[in-house]
């Protein structure tokens, strides 16, 4: 394998850099150049509008989601080109952490399912960091087993009306628009019942409830619907194929994290080389991938191997950091989080990172069902009618 730049990718560098060198905020590169597992934040200013300034300039150059057509927002570059970009935009890639669900699941899933209008009118919107998206997916009664989710979408005329409760939805305190997925018919077997749709957050009887993580960090909610209207044009897919319109956006959003996840491998070389040999693989599963999108290929069940790797890699490394730290592992506070007590921070966050965008076993199941060709899980309420399954007091 040859992972030298072709002489267009080059061009294509030089090009990008020369923009970044001319336009990023510098002021920021410092703070934004310290480690920051589990936490991304700036001192004096809100990360999520240095953000939004940031996408905005890249949008009107041409530089936001550079893999998207260009009358949707983007460049229409090729995977290989964004790679590229991200690699040329650095540290400067933290500031766009706000629009990553919109750009790498909820924009893809418009882009398949949305109707021409809506592509025109809300992907630009997005790509250029105007308006930003989150993923209403997760319930307290589906999580890994998504399909089991109780949130109801009811038809009237041409609206539905949405009563239920989404959990653990990323950044839904500062989002303008989330994905939502609903159930729609009780009636039949619990994946064949629901019906995606897309809404605005600020609708009447959406509220949002910040939930506090153990790090200090809230970055997830609770949002709850009662009685919130969503008209019928803003369904995405069919009614009752809401589960096929999910798969985009859970193997875009496998796809997205397995790429993009903090390993805490550059903190730890100082004191340890033993996880070359793992991040190596990591990276090259991720050229993978990246290939075979550059064959036109979608984003498959084997990604989810790189999230595999990558979420238990972090945990293992912050505990390592945290040994090797001894007695200074126990300090924290404003003066000495940014320097050793990042490793605290790391271990506090990295279970989640086993969790979110599907938890190790899932993935597992998927690579061996999907990859590896092996017998499916038991799964006893396939066929099984939503409102025929057991549940507790019936
Ligand atoms: C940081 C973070 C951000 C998140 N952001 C979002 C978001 O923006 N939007 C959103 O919708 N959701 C989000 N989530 C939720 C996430 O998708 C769910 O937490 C995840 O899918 C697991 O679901 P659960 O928490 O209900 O756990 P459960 O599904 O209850 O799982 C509990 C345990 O049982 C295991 N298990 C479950 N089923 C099986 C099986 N069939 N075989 C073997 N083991 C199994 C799991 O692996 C896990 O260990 C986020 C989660 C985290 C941690």
């Amino acid at each position: 394998m040859n992972f030298d730049d072709t002489p267009q990718e080059a061009t294509f560098r030089a090009e990008a850099k020369a923009w970044i060198d001319a336009n990023a905020p510098k002021q920021y590169e410092a703070e934004l150049s310290k480690a920051s597992l589990g936490r991304i934040r700036l001192e004096k200013a809100d990360i999520v509008e240095v953000g939004k300034a940031w996408q905005k300039k890249k949008a009107a150059a041409g530089w936001a989601c550079l893999q998207w057509p260009r009358e949707y927002g983007g460049r229409g570059a090729t995977p290989i080109e964004r790679v590229i970009w991200q690699q040329e935009e650095g540290v400067y890639g933290k500031l766009t952490q706000p629009f990553q669900i919109g750009e790498g699941m909820c924009g893809p899933t418009v882009m398949a399912y949305g109707s021409e209008e809506h592509k025109r009118h809300y992907l630009p919107r997005l790509a250029a960091g105007e308006q930003i998206w989150c993923q209403l997916f997760s319930e307290p009664a589906g999580g890994s087993d998504v399909a089991g989710l109780r949130t109801r979408a009811e038809k009237n005329g041409d609206n539905w009306v949405i009563n239920g409760q989404k959990i653990w939805t990323s950044g839904a305190h500062y989002s303008d628009l989330g994905l939502l997925i609903t159930r729609t018919d009780p009636n039949v077997p619990k994946h064949k019942g629901l019906t995606m749709f897309f809404l605005d957050m600020k609708s009447k009887g959406v509220e949002v409830k910040p939930i506090k993580q153990a790090n200090g960090m809230q970055e997830f909610n609770e949002v709850f619907f009662t009685d919130v209207v969503v008209p019928d044009h803003q369904r995405l897919g069919a009614v009752g194929d809401g589960w096929n319109v999910s798969l985009t956006t859970l193997m875009n959003e496998r796809m997205s994290i397995g790429s993009r996840l903090a390993t805490g491998f550059p903190e730890m070389f100082d004191f340890c080389a033993s996880w070359a040999v793992k991040a190596s693989g990591l990276k090259y599963t991720s050229y993978r991938a990246i290939s075979a999108l550059s064959k036109g290929e979608r984003p498959g069940p084997e990604n989810s191997i790189g999230k595999l790797v990558a979420g238990s890699m972090l945990q293992d490394i912050a505990m390592h950091a945290m040994d090797l730290e001894g007695a200074a592992g126990v300090f924290t506070g404003a003066a000495e989080e940014e320097a050793r007590g990042q490793f605290q921070q790391m271990l506090l966050s990295s279970p989640s990172m086993r969790i979110a965008g599907g938890t190790d076993e899932i993935l597992r199941n998927i690579i061996a069902e999907r990859v590896l060709g092996l017998p499916g899980d038991i799964r006893v309420d396939k066929d099984v009618p939503f409102n025929k399954i057991p549940t507790k007091g019936r």
